[in-house]
C-alpha cells in the first residue's frame, strides 16, 4: 500500500470504529494534506446522515466581561486593564432573549467570564425566567468552573445545556496556557460532572494554540472519545494585543477544518458549531466548517453597544451588526453551504429520543 492509501485507510477506520491510536491520529495530522479531501467526503456524509442539511443556530448572549481568571491567551483576562468591563441586568438579557424569538431562535447560549458578581441565586434567577417567558427554548450556559452543587441547582432552574471547552486535553500544555491555580484536572472533572446531572455538555479546544503538537490534538481527539460530549466546540488560536501570547501565531483555518472533520468521525451524532474564531481568520471559515461537518452556528445576540467590549482575541468578526443583520448574513452563508437553518431547539440526537 502507498502511504496515501495508508492514510486513507485510517481515516476508514475512524469512520467505521470512531476510535484510533493516539499514533494513528498523529499521522492523520502531520499527513493532512494528502487524505484531507477523503476526510470531507466522509465527515459531511455523516453529518449528513445524522442531520440532513439541517444547521441549529444559537442566540450568543454575552452578558459579562469581567472575569476573575487570567488565561493567557484570553482578552477578558483580569489582568487586562484596558479592557472595559460591562454586566447586563436580568432585564437587558430577557431582552435579547425576546428579540432573539422573533429572529427565530430557539436556544439562549449565556456567555460570560468568570464573575462572581453573579451569585448563583442570580444565575438561577435569569434561567428561571428565561424558561418561564420562552418555555419552548433550550438555556446553555458557558460561564466556566462551579462546583457540583452550582451546576445542580442551574439544572434544576431549567438550564438545559453546559459548554465548558476542555482548551487542550494535555495537563503540561494546559499548565502553559493558563496561571497557576487553574489545572486541566480540574476542567476535565467538571466536565464529567456536568454529563452526570445530566447536561448536553460541550468540550473542546483551541487549534494552534502556542506550544500545542500534533500529540497534544491527539490527546484531545482521545479525550473526546472517551468524554462523548453532546458538543464539541473547536476553533482556531487567535492573538489578543493585550495578553501575553499577543506575539504568538495564530491558529490556521485549515488544520481547524481537519479537526472538525475528524471530531465528526469519532463522535458521529454531535453538535459542531462553525465558530465566529474560524469566520474571523478567513472570510468564508464559517461556510467551509459547514462543508467539512459542523452543524451548529452561534451569532450574536448581545446588545450592540456591548459587543466591541467582548473581545476575547482581535478583529473579532460581527461587533458592528445588529443581531437581526446577523441572523440574516448567518442564512445567506449557510445558504450558499448548501444547507438551511431551522428554528428549533435543536437538540442533540440521543435527547430527542430521551423525551
Ligand atoms: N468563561 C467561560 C467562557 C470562556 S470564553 C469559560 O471558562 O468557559 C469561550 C472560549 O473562547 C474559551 O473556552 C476559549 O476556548 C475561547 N477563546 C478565548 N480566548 C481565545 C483566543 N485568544 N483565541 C481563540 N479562542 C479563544
Amino acid at each position: 500500500m502507498s502511504r496515501a492509501e495508508e492514510l486513507k485507510e485510517l481515516v476508514s477506520k475512524l469512520y467505521s470504529t470512531h476510535h484510533l491510536e493516539k499514533g494513528e491520529y498523529v499521522s492523520l495530522i502531520e499527513n493532512r494534506d494528502a487524505v484531507r479531501d477523503y476526510l470531507f467526503e466522509l465527515s459531511r456524509s455523516v453529518r449528513e446522515k445524522y442531520y440532513g442539511k439541517d444547521v441549529y443556530i444559537r442566540g450568543l448572549i454575552e452578558f459579562t466581561d469581567y472575569c476573575k481568571n487570567d488565561c493567557y491567551y484570553c482578552g477578558i483576562r483580569c489582568s487586562n486593564k484596558q479592557a472595559e468591563r460591562y454586566r447586563l441586568s436580568k432585564e437587558q438579557i430577557l431582552d435579547c432573549c425576546k428579540t432573539g424569538y422573533e429572529l427565530g431562535f430557539r436556544t439562549f447560549v449565556l456567555q460570560g467570564g468568570e464573575d462572581p458578581y453573579y451569585s448563583d441565586d442570580m444565575i438561577c434567577d435569569i434561567v428561571c425566567s428565561i424558561k418561564r417567558d420562552f418555555p419552548d427554548c433550550a438555556v446553555t450556559l458557558s460561564i466556566g468552573e462551579k462546583s457540583e452543587e452550582s451546576y445542580r441547582r442551574y439544572f434544576e432552574s431549567g438550564a438545559d445545556r453546559y459548554l465548558l471547552r476542555h482548551e487542550t486535553a494535555d495537563y503540561e500544555h494546559y499548565s502553559k496556557l493558563h496561571p497557576p491555580g487553574l489545572s486541566a484536572k480540574h476542567r476535565q472533572d467538571c466536565l464529567r460532572t456536568l454529563k452526570k446531572i445530566g447536561y448536553q455538555t460541550g468540550a473542546g479546544f483551541m487549534v494552534g494554540s502556542p506550544y500545542q503538537t500534533a500529540e497534544n490534538l491527539a490527546d484531545d481527539m482521545l479525550f473526546l472519545e472517551e468524554l462523548k460530549p453532546e458538543m464539541v466546540g473547536i476553533g482556531p488560536f487567535i492573538p489578543h494585543h493585550a495578553t501575553p501570547f499577543a506575539d504568538k501565531p495564530q491558529g490556521t483555518a485549515e488544520l481547524t477544518l481537519f479537526m472538525l472533520g475528524l471530531v465528526r468521525l469519532a463522535l458521529p451524532d454531535v453538535l459542531l458549531p462553525a465558530t465566529t474564531a474560524i469566520g474571523t481568520i478567513h472570510p468564508t471559515g464559517r461556510e467551509l466548517a459547514l462543508k467539512a461537518g459542523a452543524n451548529v452556528v452561534m451569532p450574536n445576540l448581545s446588545p450592540t453597544d456591548v459587543r466591541k467590549k467582548y473581545l476575547l482575541y482581535d478583529n473579532k468578526i460581527c461587533t458592528g451588526d445588529e443581531s437581526a443583520q446577523c441572523r440574516m448574513c448567518l442564512q445567506k452563508r449557510v445558504e450558499d453551504a448548501g444547507y438551511r437553518i431551522v428554528e428549533s431547539r435543536g437538540d442533540h440526537a440521543s435527547f430527542n429520543e430521551r423525551k
